[in-house]
C-alpha cells in the first residue's frame, strides 16, 4: 500500500483568468502573455461574429496580426486538428486565439499544443468548463469519446466578456451548470480515494481544488436561477458573474486539480448510447445523479442535486437524453473501460453496478418529475 506521501499534491491554473463586462475591449493588455506576433484566430462562425472585430482591432494596438483564420472547424477531432496545425504553421503563427465554446476551446488547445505555442481562449458561452484546463476532449467524426490529451501548461489567458455570455441564449449557462454540478461530487470522490487528479503529471487533489469544488456547487445552489433570469433578460448582474465563474474557474480548477470520477466516465458511456442527444452538461446531469445512486447519497444529497435540476432545467431522465433502457448495456460497459475515471471512486466499480444505477437513478429521475420529490 502507497504512503500518503508518495504522490505530491499539484494544482494547476491558467496564467490569467479575466472577467468582467466588455473586458474583450481591453484584450490588448494580455496579449503579452502570448509571446510572438502572428496569431491563428479560430472559432465557430457565430462566436467570431460576435467579436472578431474587437479582437483584430486588440492585435493591432497590440502591435500583432492575425496571421491565419477559420471559421469553420468547430470540433476537437484528429482531423480537424491537423487541418489548423498545417494552415498555422505554413502561416507561421507565433500563439492561438480560440473564440466560442467547449469544443473549440478544446481543439485550439490541442492546436496550441501540436504547434508548440500560448493559447488564449475567448468564451462567448460559458457552457462547459474546458477553457481553464490543460486538457482536450478528442471525439470522431460522429461526435463519439475518443480519448483525453493532456498538456503540460494551462492556457496562458481565458478572457470571458459576461455582456458576451448575457446575450447568448441561456440553455448554454444552463449546459454548463450541468457540468460544474458534477465537480464537487467527482472531486469529493477523488479525495476519498486518494486518487489522481486530471493533470498531465498526476498528483493529489490539493484541499483548495477540493475546497474549489465545493464552492462551485454552492455558488450554483445560490444564484444559478437568478443568474438564468438575468440571462434571458440578456442582463449582466453580481448572480450570473458568480455562475461564470462557476461554470468556467470553479468547475475548471475543480475537476483538473480535484479530479474526476464517476459522472464524466457516465457521461462518456452515455456519448455511445446510438441515438443519444445533450449537450455535455446534460449527460454530465444524468451522469452526477447516477454516480450519487452508486455512492449511496443519503436522499437529502440526491434531493438537493434533482431540486437544483429542476429550478433551472437540467435534464433527470434517461428518456430527456433520448437513451433508451436498451441502450445502457452499452453505456455501463463504456462507462467501466479500463483507465476510465469512473475507477477513482473510493470501491470497486462494475459494469454490473453501472448498469443497475442507471436504472435506478432514471426511476429516480421520473419520481421527481411526477410528484415533485423523491
Ligand atoms: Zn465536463
Amino acid at each position: 500500500m502507497e504512503s500518503i506521501y508518495d504522490t505530491p499534491k499539484i494544482l494547476g491554473a491558467p496564467t490569467r483568468y479575466v472577467l468582467g463586462p466588455r473586458v474583450i475591449e481591453k484584450l490588448d493588455r494580455w496579449i503579452p502573455l502570448l509571446g510572438g506576433k502572428k496569431a491563428l484566430l479560430m472559432g465557430g462562425t457565430t462566436a467570431l461574429k460576435q467579436c472578431e472585430e474587437q479582437i483584430r482591432e486588440a492585435l493591432a494596438r497590440a502591435g500583432c496580426e492575425v496571421a491565419a483564420y477559420s471559421n469553420k472547424e468547430r470540433y476537437c477531432t484528429d482531423a480537424a486538428t491537423n487541418r489548423l496545425v498545417e494552415e498555422a504553421k505554413a502561416a507561421e503563427c507565433d500563439f492561438v486565439i480560440g473564440v466560442g465554446g467547449g469544443s473549440v476551446m478544446d481543439l485550439a488547445k490541442l492546436v496550441a499544443h501540436k504547434l508548440g505555442v500560448r493559447v488564449a481562449l475567448i468564451n462567448t458561452i460559458a457552457s462547459t468548463d474546458a477553457p481553464c484546463s490543460a486538457l482536450s476532449v478528442v471525439y470522431d467524426e460522429n461526435h463519439v469519446f475518443q480519448r483525453y490529451e493532456f498538456y503540460p501548461y494551462n492556457p496562458a489567458l481565458v478572457l470571458i466578456d459576461s455582456e458576451i455570455i448575457a446575450q447568448a441564449p441561456v440553455k448554454y449557462l444552463v449546459y454548463g451548470m450541468g457540468d460544474a454540478s458534477a465537480t464537487k461530487f467527482e472531486a469529493e470522490a477523488v479525495y476519498a480515494s486518494m486518487s489522481k487528479n486530471c493533470l498531465i503529471d498526476g498528483g493529489l487533489p490539493s484541499y483548495s481544488a477540493l475546497t474549489l469544488a465545493r464552492l462551485c456547487w454552492e455558488q450554483l445552489t445560490k444564484y444559478g436561477v437568478e443568474a438564468v433570469l438575468a440571462c434571458e433578460k440578456g442582463a449582466v448582474t453580481p448572480a450570473l458573474e458568480m455562475i461564470i465563474e462557476a461554470n468556467t474557474l470553479l468547475s475548471g480548477l475543480g475537476f483538473e486539480s480535484g479530479g474526476l470520477a464517476a459522472a464524466h466516465a457516465i457521461h462518456n458511456g452515455l456519448t455511445a448510447a446510438p441515438n443519444v442527444s445533450g449537450a455535455h452538461g446534460e449527460l454530465v446531469a444524468i451522469g452526477t445523479l447516477t454516480q450519487l445512486v452508486m455512492e449511496n447519497q443519503p436522499r437529502e444529497v440526491i434531493l438537493e442535486l434533482l431540486n437544483f435540476y429542476d429550478s433551472v432545467g437540467l435534464p433527470m431522465t434517461l428518456e430527456e437524453i433520448n437513451v433508451s433502457e436498451d441502450d445502457l448495456d452499452i453505456v455501463a460497459e463504456s462507462a467501466t473501460a479500463p483507465g476510465e475515471t469512473i475507477h477513482n471512486e473510493p470501491f470497486k466499480v462494475t459494469k454490473e453496478l453501472v448498469l443497475n444505477a442507471l436504472k435506478a437513478a432514471d426511476a429516480i429521475g421520473q419520481r421527481f418529475k411526477e410528484k415533485g420529490t423523491i
